[in-house]
Order: C-alpha cells, then structure tokens, then sequence
C-alpha cells in the first residue's frame, strides 16, 4: 500500500459509537480487560501455531506492554503476537470487531436503563471508543515479509490505513483518550483496572515495566501438584486482606460436560461477623469477568471464597436469562455435589478434626440443607450434633444415643436441645436428672433446620428445655403422685393468678418432682420457633406474634406447700410473687418497674 487508503465502515446508524458509549456508561474501564484479552490472545495465537509447528520465526518472550503518555494523553497497549496483515485489519477491525458492536446494540436494542444491561459483555475491540477520541492501531503480521500498517479512526464510521514502518512483530493499541475520560491516564486508576482483570493472565503483562500478573496460577494446576501450602498461599494471592486461614478448599476441574476448573475455599467465619459474600471471582480463561456470582453459585455457597474459570458461562446475558441457563444449572449442581463430596470425605477420613471444624461450619451445612434438596440428602451423611458434654453425633448415631430414653409411645424420639447452656441452666437440672441428653443448637437457622429435619425424618422431633412441659413429649412424667388435692390446686390458682399478667402467660398445674423449681416458664415450641423465624425475615407473617409462656406451678415442690399452708394473707401473696419473679428472673423475663419490685421485696424479706 503505498498511500493512505480511506474507507467507510458499512453502518446503517450514522455514528454507532456515542451510543456504546452511552450504554457503557457504568462500565467504561472494561475497555482495558478487552484490549488486553486481545493482546493475549493474539500472543497465545502465535504460541499455538508454533507448538504446532506453523510458525518456525524466532520466539521471544511473548508479553504485553501497557503504558500511559500523559501529555499526549494515550494509553498504549502493545504485544507481540500474532500481529495483522492489512487484509486482515480491514477483515477483523472493519467487519469482525464492527459486527461485534453491532450484534450488542442490537441486542439491547429498546432497553434504555443501562444497569439492566449485565455489565460485563464481550463487546471486544471497538469498547476502545468508550473512552477514545480516536483509536490507532499500529500492526505487523508474524508472517514472512509482511507489511506493518497503521489504522485510524475517530469514533466516526471513517476510517485511514496506510503504511507504518514499525519493524516488529505485533501490534500497538494506541488510545486517544477523550476529555471525559481522562480519569485513565492516571497510573494508580490504570494498574488498579488491570490488577482486578489481569492479575491471572496466562501472558505476561507489564506496566510501566513491571509485571502485574503470575501466569500459571494454582487453579490451572493438577491437583496432584499442588500441597497443602500451595493452596494456602494461593489463598493469601487472592486475598492478601484475609488474616485467616481458610477451613478447607476443594479443587474443581471438570472438562465434560462443560469446562470448569477453580479452587473454592471455606473461609473462617467469625462469630458476630456478618459473612462476606461476593468474594468467588468468576473467571473466563484467565481473564477476570466478574465478583458477583448469584445464579452460578448456588445461593448457600456464596459463603466461599475462591476462583471459577469456564468458558462455558455466558458472559454478555442478563441475570435473570443467566439463572435458566442449561450450562450454568448443571455447573451449579456439579459445585454443590462436589462440595458435599469434600465434606463427606472430610468427615471419613478425619473425623476428629472434622468435629474441631465443626462449629465453624455448620451454618453453612445448615444453610446448605434448607435450600438444596440433593445437599440435604447428602448432608445427612456428615452433618454432626454437639451435645452439652461435647461429644458430636451424626443423626443416625445420636437417634440410636438417645433411642432408650427419648422414645414415646408413638415411637417417635425426641431432640431435646439448647441455644445457650448457661441461659438455660435452671431448666438444665430437671431434664437432666430425668436421664435425658441435651442438643446444644445455637445457629440463626437453628429453627428452621430442625424443621427441615422434622420434615426429612418423621420419626422425629426437636423439643427446647424450656419448651412447654418435655416430659409430655416425651411421655415419660417422673412422679405421678402429687401432694396436692385437686381442690387444693383450685383454691390456689387465683393466688398466683393475681401475680401476673394474664394475656401473657397460661398457668396449669403439674407434678412434677420435689427437686425441681417451685415454678417453671415455659414456652410453646411451635410459637418460639415461628415467632424465631419471623425475626429472620420469614415472609409468611407480618409483624411480630405476641409472646405467650406457659408458667407451670409443681404441686410437688415444698415451697409450693408452705405457701398453701401460710396463713396470713399479705405474707402468702409475697410468697407466690416471690416464687414467680424467681423463675422469671431465670428466664431473663424480669425486668424493670417489676424488677426493682423484686429487689425491694427480696430485701425485705431478708430483714
Ligand atoms: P473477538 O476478540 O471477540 O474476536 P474483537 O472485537 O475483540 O472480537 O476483535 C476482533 C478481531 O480482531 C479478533 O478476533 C482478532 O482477530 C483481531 N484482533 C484484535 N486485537 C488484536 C491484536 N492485538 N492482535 C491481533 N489481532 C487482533
């Protein structure tokens, strides 16, 4: 070509540009993950055909240059791969890449909200217009003899090729940036763009000489590879802000019938600290897409931490169409088997380190069986109950641990359990002398699951200890003989009546044994645990339920019969308030104006 050639890209619309720029808006710096991922791959390209033995030219260390040239505000993206012939240029810039930006708009076509639009799309080379003036593309193809050429183009469907004396192989992006996008040619702006996509690129990448990426990162590894360490630094490489170490990791690498490769880890949680979600960076061959990987990852897994790399995702979908995708449905069951698989092999192969995980990761499991009907399955396999000694169960060992003393009449067994030992250490007592063992369940989504268990096993059911009277669950009163009349019961009742308040608690009469308390709160199981999971947002009910107990006197309890037997009035109805306000106090349930009334009375009582 010995002079400037002119021409014209074919488009309908007469300046396709301002509206790629208009719809990128929220999204301009993907300009960068795209001329890169060109450079690359134009690398890559070459390597193949030299592996292949197509290309016998000399080699040298394939990498791509990004620098910034702030007074003549350009950014410049060389590489020296694959390069392009002037043909090819009119074919892949003029037609191919054009088309691309075409198809995009068409697609989206009508759709004016732009956060609508997935943000992240391969719209590839012409996204260099979200942020130019005016685009140069400066190029010589690998092959013998090729003449290098220079191309140009201002955003307008006019474009310049003509004739370059550049001498090496490749090829040089030189943007110019626009005014309103002068925020590039900052260098920290730059580098930290090419960090967040970059940083696992499989060429070597420079900026301002120095390399920003580690080329072989551990996920494109064979497991067999890799040690333990590997994978714990390879953890600290993605977050280098985490302090902790992570649980466990599982290495994912599949390749039919979809390609999927990535390492997920379990991160510590620490109590208190709400979980971090959005920390699986999604990966398309290297190049980082996206940190926000709802659909693709079922929703219990977004606990962890890791990378996925496919090709097969979709990237230039919406959410919703993302979520119905055959391809992303079975990577998503595929992770969720996988990670029950690790789970399970865990628990085999060590189960006493598996039990030291055990509280740390039991939400999660928790999590994991209430909204995945096949990890339930799974799950009943591994997942493990700590009781108040500290010995763990899986469901089927603490069924058989308790079987003896737990079963009622209908032959079903109850869970009897606490969300906190020293909070429940009055109803602790009782339960225990009966013989009985004590569940320590103390998750947020402990009603819920033990419901989801109920449902899974109908020979079972859950009972707090402070649930209305667990000897009735489970059918096995200890004494039957009560040292009060029925009559005596009656003339009572109005006594401790008269001590609270009606609409919130239900009193009954029960004979119990002389060495428990005097008087017990109770509470509905049914009616803590909807009232449970109505605090966590379960939409079935609006507002709150009332709070109602169940205040049972033992008839049994010598204290009970000293204030039958007390004769002066006044005295006997500070008894009863007395005896009350205990139990309430053991529940937490006493407080202000009634608790200073208690203090009062306690110290006149002592005088
Ligand atoms: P895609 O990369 O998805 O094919 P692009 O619009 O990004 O679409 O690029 C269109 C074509 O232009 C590429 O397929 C490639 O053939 C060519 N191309 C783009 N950048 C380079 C480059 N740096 N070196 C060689 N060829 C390139």
């Amino acid at each position: 070509m010995s002079e400037t050639k002119q021409g014209t890209i074919h488009v309908q619309t007469e300046n396709i540009f301002p509206i790629i720029k208009k719809f990128l808006y929220s999204d301009h710096e993907i300009f960068l993950r795209e001329l890169v991922s060109n450079a690359v791959d134009a690398c890559q390209k070459l390597k193949t055909m030299s592996a292949a033995g197509d290309y016998k030219g000399d080699l040298d260390a394939f990498k791509v240059d990004i620098s910034i040239n702030k007074d003549a505000k350009t950014i410049t993206i060389s590489d020296n791969g694959i390069g392009m012939t002037a043909d090819e240029v009119e074919k892949y810039l003029n037609q191919v890449a054009f088309s691309g930006a075409r198809e995009f708009l068409d697609k989206y076509k009508g759709v004016t909200d732009s956060a609508s639009i997935i943000g992240h799309f391969g719209l590839g080379f012409y996204s260099a217009f979200m942020v130019s003036k005016q685009v140069e593309v400066i190029t010589k193809s690998f092959t013998e003899n090729s003449q290098a050429v220079r191309w140009t183009c201002d955003g307008s469907p006019q474009y310049t090729l003509q004739n370059s004396d550049k001498t090496s192989r490749g090829t040089d992006i030189i943007l110019h940036i626009a005014d309103d996008s002068e925020e590039f040619l900052e260098p920290s702006r730059l580098k930290s763009i090419l960090e967040k996509y970059g940083k696992f690129l499989p060429i070597e990448v420079f900026f301002d000489n120095q390399k920003i990426n580690n080329t072989t990162p551990a996920w494109i590894k064979k497991p067999v590879d890799l040690n333990a360490d590997d994978y714990q630094s390879f953890y600290r490489e993605l977050y280098p802000m985490v302090f902790d170490d992570p649980l466990f990791h599982i290495h994912l690498n599949v390749d039919y019938p979809f390609n999927l490769t990535g390492i997920l880890y379990f991160p510590k949680i620490k109590a208190g600290v709400e979980p971090q979600r959005n920390k699986i960076q999604l990966y398309s061959q290297q190049v980082f897409i996206t940190d926000s990987v709802e659909g693709i990852v079922p929703e219990f897994l977004m606990l962890m931490h890791g990378v996925l790399d496919s090709p097969d995702i979709p990237l230039n979908v919406s959410r919703s169409y993302l979520q119905s995708d055959g391809n992303v449905k079975k990577i998503s069951s595929h992770i969720t088997k996988k990670v029950a698989d690790k789970l399970h092999e865990m628990f085999k192969n060590d189960r006493a380190d598996f039990e030291k995980k055990w509280d740390d990761i039991k939400i999660f499991i928790e999590y994991g069986t209430l909204t995945d009907e096949k990890f339930a399955e799974r799950a009943q396999q591994f997942a493990l109950f700590k009781n108040v000694d500290g010995k763990y169960y899986t469901l089927d060992e603490y069924k058989n641990h308790v079987a003896g003393t737990q079963t009622n009449k209908d032959n079903k067994i109850s869970f009897l359990y606490t969300h906190n030992p020293d909070e429940h250490y009055t109803y602790m007592m009782p339960v225990r002398e009966r013989g009985y063992d004590v569940l320590i369940l103390d998750t947020p989504l402990t009603s819920h699951y033990i419901m989801k268990l109920e449902q899974m096993h109908p020979d079972l059911h859950f009972a707090r200890i402070d649930a209305d009277s667990i000897d009735k669950l489970i059918d096995k009163g200890i004494s039957s003989v009560s040292k009060l009349t029925e009559d005596q019961k009656k003339e009572l009742l109005p006594l401790f009546e008269k001590c609270i308040t009606k609409e919130k608690f239900t009193l009954q009469w029960e004979d119990l044994s002389e060495t428990d308390p005097p008087v017990i709160i109770t509470q509905s199981e049914f009616m803590r645990r909807m009232n449970e999971m109505n605090a966590m947002g379960n939409r079935g009910f609006s507002g709150d339920l009332p709070e109602f107990y169940g205040l049972t006197l033992n008839a049994n309890h010598p204290l009970v019969t000293k204030i039958m037997l007390q004769t002066d009035n006044d005295k006997q109805e500070q008894m009863a308030r007395q005896a009350i306000d205990l139990a309430l106090l053991g529940k937490n349930l006493l407080r202000g104006e009634a608790l200073a009334g208690f203090i009062q009375r306690s110290i006149s009582l002592i005088d």
